[in-house]
C-alpha cells in the first residue's frame, strides 16, 4: 500500500494548486464527470523512485460554515489514517488565528506534520519564516505553488517517511473484490448472500489493523476475495448506526482490491454521494461495475427515476456496466459476479501497439484536435503504458494541449475495437521533445 499524505490547512491558502503540482493533474485523465465537483481530491504524486498518494482536503475540512458532528468525525477519521500531513499556510496573508487552532488539533493526532508556507512568491521570505515560526514546527518549506518552486524541497523532506511500495497489483490470479456505496444500500446483505448463512459476518471488531482483510468466497463456479470494507461488517449497536466511513479509509479499501462493485440504492436514484464515490474510484482507474441493488422492491415511478438517472447523470461513464440486483433476494448476482472476474482478465491485458495506433490514426482521420491557439495538434504515436490502471501514452506535437473533450472522443473511438469494460483509461501526453 502506498503511504498517503493528506493536504490540511483553512481554505484558500492553495492546496488545490498545490494537490495539481504534486499530481500533475494538468496531464490528462478522462476520468470525470462533467459539472460534477467532488469534495475531496485524491491523486498519485511520483518522486524519484517512489510514489505516493495525495489527498486534497480542499471543501471537506475546516469549512467556513458550521461543521455537524459527523463531517467532524470523518475530518478527524480520515486525518488519523493518513501517513503524513502537509499543513498549509499562507505567507501572503500571514498567521491567522485559524492558523494556530489548527496547528494544536494537528499534533493531538501524533502524525508526522510537515508546515508549508505557500505564495512565498508575494513576500519576503525572511519576513515570513520569522512569523510562522510561532507555530513552532522544527521545519519549514516556503514554496510558491503558483510557479512550482520550493515544491521539490517538500518531496525530498518528506521522502525518507515515504514507505517504499511493495508490489501492490495481484499477480495471482485470484480476484480481489471490494463492495462500496452508501450506507443502508445493502452491502453486508450482499457479502452474506454470497457467502452463505453458515459463514455470516457479524460483529466490527474495534482495533482493526492497517491492512485490509480479505474473505475468502467460491461461489457460482469462481473463487474470489471480498475485501473487508468498513460498512460491510454489521454496525455497531452505538449511536443510530451512524456509518463513518472517511475518504481516505474508502481509498485504502478501493487501493487493496483489483476490482469494486458500486452499489447504488435503486429506491433512492442516483444521489450525488453514489457520484462521489463513482468519481472517487475513477479517479484512482479502478475497474468497475455498478449494482442496482433493490431492484426487487421499486414501484413503476421509481424504477423510470432511476432509468433517467442513469441516463443524465452516468452517460459519461457508459464504459461502466450495470446490473440490476437485489442482494436480499440473491437475484442477478452471478451477472454481477462472472462480469467482475471478467474485468478483472481484462484489466491484465497488453494493448497491441500496431491496432491502437490503427484506432488513433482513424480516430484523427474522422476528427481532427481542434488547433491550440493556432497551432496544429499533432499525434504521432501511442502506446500502453501500463496497466492497473490502463495507460496509454500519446507522443507527438502539442499533445498536452489535447482537450478532455477530445480525449474522451479517442477514448470511445478505441472502446469500439478493443473491449475496456468497467476500465477507466488514462492518458499521459508526451510532446515530441521531452523523454
Ligand atoms: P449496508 O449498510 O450497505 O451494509 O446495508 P445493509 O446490508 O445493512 O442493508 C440495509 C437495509 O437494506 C437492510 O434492512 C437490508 O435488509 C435492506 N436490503 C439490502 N439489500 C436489499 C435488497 O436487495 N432488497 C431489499 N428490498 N432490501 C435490501
Amino acid at each position: 500500500m502506498k503511504s498517503i499524505v493528506t493536504l490540511v490547512g483553512r481554505p484558500n491558502v492553495g492546496k488545490s494548486t498545490i494537490f495539481n503540482k504534486l499530481t500533475k493533474t494538468d496531464n490528462a485523465i478522462v476520468a470525470d464527470i462533467p459539472g460534477y465537483t467532488r469534495d475531496c481530491q485524491q491523486g498519485v504524486c511520483n518522486f524519484e523512485e517512489k510514489s505516493f498518494f495525495v489527498v486534497d482536503t480542499a471543501g471537506l475540512f475546516f469549512k467556513d460554515d458550521e461543521l455537524s458532528n459527523i463531517s467532524e468525525l470523518n475530518t478527524f477519521e480520515s486525518i488519523k489514517e493518513s501517513d503524513l500531513l502537509l499543513f498549509i499556510v499562507d505567507a501572503e496573508e500571514g498567521l491567522v488565528s485559524s492558523d494556530i487552532e489548527i496547528a494544536s488539533n494537528l499534533r493531538k493526532i501524533h502524525k508526522k506534520i510537515y508546515l508549508v508556507v505557500n505564495k512565498i512568491d508575494k513576500t519576503q521570505k525572511e519576513f515570513s519564516q520569522g512569523e510562522f515560526s510561532e507555530l513552532g514546527f522544527k521545519d519549514m518549506s516556503l514554496v510558491s505553488a503558483k510557479n512550482g518552486s520550493g515544491i521539490k524541497d517538500v518531496l525530498r523532506k518528506i521522502y525518507s517517511d515515504i514507505k517504499e511500495e511493495k508490489n501492490s497489483s495481484n499477480d495471482n490470479e485470484r480476484l480481489d473484490l471490494a463492495i462500496l456505496g452508501k450506507p443502508n444500500v445493502g452491502k453486508s446483505t450482499l457479502v452474506n448472500s454470497l457467502i452463505g448463512k453458515e459463514k455470516q459476518i457479524t460483529q466490527n471488531k474495534p482495533g482493526t489493523t492497517r491492512d485490509c482483510i480479505k474473505l475468502p468466497i467460491s461461489k457460482y463456479g469462481y473463487d474470489f476475495n471480498i475485501v473487508d470494507t468498513p460498512g460491510i461488517r454489521k454496525k455497531s449497536k452505538t449511536k443510530e448506526h451512524i456509518e463513518i466511513i472517511g475518504v481516505i479509509k474508502t481509498l485504502k479499501t478501493i487501493e487493496a482490491s483489483d476490482v469494486v462493485i458500486i452499489l447504488i440504492d435503486s429506491i433512492d436514484g442516483i444521489t450525488d454521494q453514489d457520484l462521489s464515490l463513482i468519481s472517487r474510484v475513477m479517479e484512482l482507474g479502478k475497474p468497475a461495475l455498478i449494482g442496482l441493488n433493490k431492484t426487487d422492491a421499486i414501484d413503476d415511478y421509481e424504477e423510470h427515476t432511476l432509468g433517467y438517472g442513469i441516463d443524465t447523470k452516468l452517460k459519461f461513464i457508459n464504459y461502466i456496466p450495470i446490473y440490476k440486483i437485489s442482494a436480499l433476494k440473491s437475484m442477478g448476482l452471478k451477472k454481477l459476479v462472472s462480469s467482475a472476474v471478467n474485468i478483472f482478465k481484462q484489466s491484465k491485458q497488453s494493448i497491441n501497439t500496431s491496432l491502437l495506433n490503427k484506432l488513433v490514426q482513424d480516430a484523427v482521420f474522422k476528427h481532427q484536435p481542434p488547433a491550440y491557439a493556432g497551432r496544429r495538434i499533432k499525434i504521432r504515436y501511442v502506446h500502453q503504458g501500463g496497466n492497473n490502471p490502463i495507460r496509454l501514452v500519446i507522443h507527438g506535437t502539442y499533445v498536452d494541449k489535447l482537450s478532455k473533450d477530445y480525449l474522451r472522443y479517442l477514448s470511445n473511438y478505441i472502446r469500439r475495437k478493443i473491449d475496456l469494460t468497467g476500465i477507466t483509461m488514462f492518458f499521459e501526453l508526451k510532446n515530441k521533445f521531452e523523454k
